[in-house]
């Protein structure tokens, strides 16, 4: 069994960082308590990322950046390795957890991708209570906006990213999860790499598994999860198939702006980020929790 999360490739501002761990150390400890009892992959990705998606510090849920139009706009994805699914939604505004709804949608609507008020209706169908729209806004953000708005030169204050988990559960299988408020200040229906399949998480039993974080833009250019995953099932480490994937998105871009977590099927793990932090949280072989704002990690080889 393994568990490896992101809180979001960035910037981020030297006074969080405590706070920042201790959120993902929490929910690291969900996500493994899944595990260690007996719970999916699936399961434990999605229960990780709902304690990040409720906490005011990442870009997710709760706490996600406002859009242009001053509302939050959320994207998550969820993948299963043992038969290469998906579930995922795009500019969904109402709902409390979207991880939670794409895996619902992945495992009963009979399709893969939903957005908007099509998605949410489905929420409905599926028992999850909408929520306002400014139930998910944070003070912090909401201030920040407004901020931006007068100030056409605003810069951008550093911290708070997308968050994302990769598992693998005691009987082989693999999962991510991916979810976001976007990109800050994006235009309104503007959407990045987080739904979709390949770019924003991907996950196949047979090799690994990986969740991107960044300018979702470059990341969608060059599929980065799914480029991770093909390096793993081409022999390399966790490890280098993640610094090598975000290498060679820098190589075409400059400054890209991306980071990654993977696992491979024999539960070896590896991140990297081309950013100034990507704070990241996993359990080692001996079940030892560790937590680190920013790379080289020191994973296993
Ligand atoms: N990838 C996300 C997006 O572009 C943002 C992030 O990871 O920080 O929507």
């Amino acid at each position: 069994m393994r568990l490896i999360l992101h809180g979001g490739a960035g910037p981020w501002e030297k006074d969080n960082h405590p706070q920042v761990l201790d959120g993902m150390k929490r929910a690291l400890i969900a996500g493994w308590e899944v595990l260690r009892g007996g719970g999916s992959a699936l399961s434990a990705v999605e229960q990780a990322t709902i304690i990040l998606e409720d906490h005011p510090l990442f870009d997710a849920g709760f706490g996600s950046f406002l859009n242009d139009m001053g509302e939050v706009e959320m994207d998550a994805l969820i993948t299963d390795g043992r038969n290469r699914d998906f579930g995922a939604i795009a500019a969904v505004m109402q709902v409390k957890n979207p991880i939670t709804l794409a895996r619902l949608i992945m495992q009963n609507s009979g399709h893969r991708f939903f957005v908007g008020a099509g998605a949410e209706k489905l929420a409905v169908d599926y028992g999850l209570r909408l929520v306002p729209n400014v139930s998910l806004v944070t003070e912090e953000e909401f201030i920040a906006f407004q901020h931006r708005l007068t100030n056409a030169d605003a810069v951008i204050p550093p911290g708070r990213g997308t968050v994302g988990a990769v598992a693998l559960d005691s009987v082989g299988h693999i999962a991510s999860a991916t979810s976001t408020g976007g990109s800050p200040h994006k235009k309104k229906g503007r959407v990045g790499d987080v739904p979709i399949y390949g770019a924003g998480g991907y996950s196949d039993d047979r090799y690994g598994g990986a969740s991107s974080t960044g300018l979702g833009e470059n990341i969608m250019r060059h599929v980065l999860s799914k480029q991770v995953v093909d390096r793993i099932a081409a022999g390399v480490s966790a490890t280098e198939a993640a610094v090598s994937a975000a290498e060679e998105v820098a190589a075409h871009i400059p400054d890209p702006e991306v980071g990654v977590i993977a696992l491979d099927a024999d539960g070896r793990l590896g991140a990297s980020h081309t950013t100034a932090h990507m704070p990241i949280a996993w359990i080692d072989a001996a079940g030892d929790l560790h937590t680190a704002m920013t790379g080289p990690y020191p994973l296993e080889a």
